[in-house]
């Protein structure tokens, strides 16, 4: 952890222990650099973000209906449970480690998106399907071609298509 006050990151922790319920740490770090002393508290952030819907309601981390989207998008495709219980461990990961406390529906189903683009491209479409809320044909058409192309135009294509709906 760096210094605050001269920014070196050569900081050593001199002294531990638990503060509040036992529920955070409490730090002494001596800075070698300057050999000033500060203190750290620590606090476990763990919570997952709640939900910011397109409406501007709020709710609790939806953590089931998250795993049934993505179950229905792959059924009866040839992919392992494994794999898909990893997938999702991989975007409850991403969620806690952005730290924040709300999230946009929306940036969940991006990453969504990017885990089943590589699990099942099927699934991928289907999942896309029902989150852009595709009304015609040609919105899946886009989302393959770009699938096709090899995703380097994809990021651009979803954008249009979110904004027509
Ligand atoms: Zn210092």
């Amino acid at each position: 952890m760096q210094c605050p006050f001269c920014n070196d990151s050569d900081t050593r922790v001199i002294d531990s222990r638990l503060a509040g319920e036992g529920d955070s740490v409490r730090r002494r770090r001596e800075c070698q650099a300057c050999k000033e002393r500060f203190t750290t508290f620590e606090t476990a952030e763990l919570n997952l973000p709640r939900v910011i819907k397109s409406d501007g309601v709020r709710e609790p981390f939806w953590e089931e209906k998250l795993s049934s989207g993505v179950l229905r998008a792959l059924e009866k495709r040839p992919v392992k449970s494994e794999d898909i219980d990893a997938a999702m461990s991989r975007i409850k990961k991403k969620l806690l480690s952005l730290g924040e406390r709300e999230i946009p529906s929306m940036r969940i189903g991006e990453l969504v998106m990017e885990e089943l683009k590589h699990l099942d491209h099927v699934a991928y479409v289907r999942f896309a399907s029902v989150y852009k809320s595709f009304e015609d044909i040609s919105e899946f058409r886009e989302v393959i071609d770009a699938l096709e192309k090899g995703g380097k135009n994809e990021q651009l294509t979803l954008t249009s298509v979110s904004t027509k709906t």
